[in-house]
């Protein structure tokens, strides 16, 4: 009998048709998102009781659903972050959990220091007010000199360091398992968490969505950054307590900040849409035709390799 894959991610196979061929040459039976944006717990369930593989992006992979799924195998995540999914759960019940480590380190690292750029330049405050007719100069920092604060140092953070150099920024790191070699080679100094967020003029968070992670900056944390510095979220929504940004920023705490992503998806909240001092896009650090393209062939190769039997290059739960 056929085998059935469901395929989440709006853009899977849509800049390069590879990852489609590669699926549809095993002969499963390939079922597309029918509704055009993530699906809910419920539609989930509904779609997943006789699949074997799911490849998906940030749909919520939730226990229930997992509970539902009595045939799958395999979840091959299209992209990093697995906070999304019930990978305990899953490994429980013997299903492989994989992802696609780096396929997207470069979008988001160039889209971060897109964010950098534009909070401390307010390039987007300078294009709203002179599309309502208003030709006020708005006032910016230099990143050449300034202190760029690093809160995870894995393959996105390392990315941002690069950038970094080029721009003639300082940089500091925090991590749970720092890289003292790479971080000689490039010139970062590992701190302690509140040290770097009291020195850093830009911190910029690259740490994954996980118990330890969740809230990491709340308001004790916005408290020790100076006032002239901006926050920067290219990693996950929940890494930040956004009520506490938000009167952060509003109260002239911080000087501004830069996000892709939010607590609650896919919406940013709407107290943070309402001041200037925030540039906002919505989750497309991991959007660019070549980070798409690697993403939809890892995951369905992982994908392939777990169906048939092979253990996936990325397995994440062995
Ligand atoms: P990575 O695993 O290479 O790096 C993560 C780093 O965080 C590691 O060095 C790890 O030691 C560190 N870390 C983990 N827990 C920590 C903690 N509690 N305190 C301090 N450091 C901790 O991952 P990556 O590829 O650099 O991606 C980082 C995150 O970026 C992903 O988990 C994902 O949530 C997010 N992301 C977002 C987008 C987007 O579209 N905006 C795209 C890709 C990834």
């Amino acid at each position: 009998m056929t085998q059935k894959v469901l395929i989440t991610p709006r853009t899977f196979g849509t800049i390069d048709s590879k990852p489609i061929k590669l699926l549809r040459d095993q002969d499963y039976e390939l079922i597309f998102n029918p509704h055009g944006r993530l699906l809910t717990e419920e539609e989930l369930i509904n779609l997943i009781s006789d699949v074997v593989g799911v490849i998906v992006g940030l749909d919520p992979m939730t226990a229930k659903v997992l509970n539902s799924a009595k045939k799958l195998k395999i979840i091959s995540k299209y992209g990093v972050g697995v906070d999304n999914i019930a990978v305990d759960c899953a490994t429980q019940k013997k299903i492989m959990v994989t992802n696609t480590p780096g396929a997207n380190s470069l979008a988001v690292a160039e889209l971060t220091f897109g964010l950098i750029l534009d909070v401390a330049r307010q390039i987007t405050f300078s294009d709203r007010r002179l599309r309502q007719n208003q030709w006020g100069k708005c006032y910016g920092f230099e990143l050449n000199g300034k202190t760029l604060g690093l809160i995870g140092t894995g393959r996105i953070g390392r990315e941002v360091a690069v950038r970094a150099k080029g721009f003639g920024m300082r940089i500091i790191g925090y991590d749970l398992k720092p890289d003292l070699e790479w971080a000689r080679t490039v010139g970062v100094a590992y701190m302690s968490l509140d040290r770097l967020l009291s020195s850093a003029d830009i911190i910029s968070l690259h740490v994954p969505l996980a118990e330890g992670t969740y809230h990491l900056i709340s308001s004790r944390e916005l408290a020790l950054m100076k006032r002239s510095a901006i926050l920067i979220n290219t990693a996950r929504g929940g890494i930040v307590d956004e009520d506490a940004l938000f009167q952060a920023l509003h109260n002239k705490e911080i000087a501004g900040a830069g996000l892709d992503v939010y607590e609650n998806e896919p919406s940013a909240d709407s107290l943070l849409r309402s001041l200037d001092n925030v540039v906002l896009t919505s989750h497309i650090g991991s959007h660019t035709f070549e980070s798409i393209s690697r993403m939809g062939w890892m995951a369905a190769e992982n994908l392939v390799a777990g169906l048939s039997g092979k253990r996936p290059p990325y397995l994440l739960n062995p």
